[in-house]
């Protein structure tokens, strides 16, 4: 699977499934620096 069209210096908005955080970041964060929860990309719609 590959990634999804993305500028590699750009920075997009990650949101935290738990504590509803917004990250900026290039890449996936991961984890949540607040609560270690699960980051999702807000611009990719989940399916
Ligand atoms: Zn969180």
């Amino acid at each position: 699977m590959r990634d999804v069209d993305q500028s590699a210096d750009s920075e997009t908005p990650y949101e935290c499934f738990d504590c509803g955080t917004i990250v900026l970041a290039a890449t996936n964060p991961g984890q949540c620096d607040d609560c270690g929860g699960e980051i999702r990309n807000r611009l990719i719609p989940l399916e």
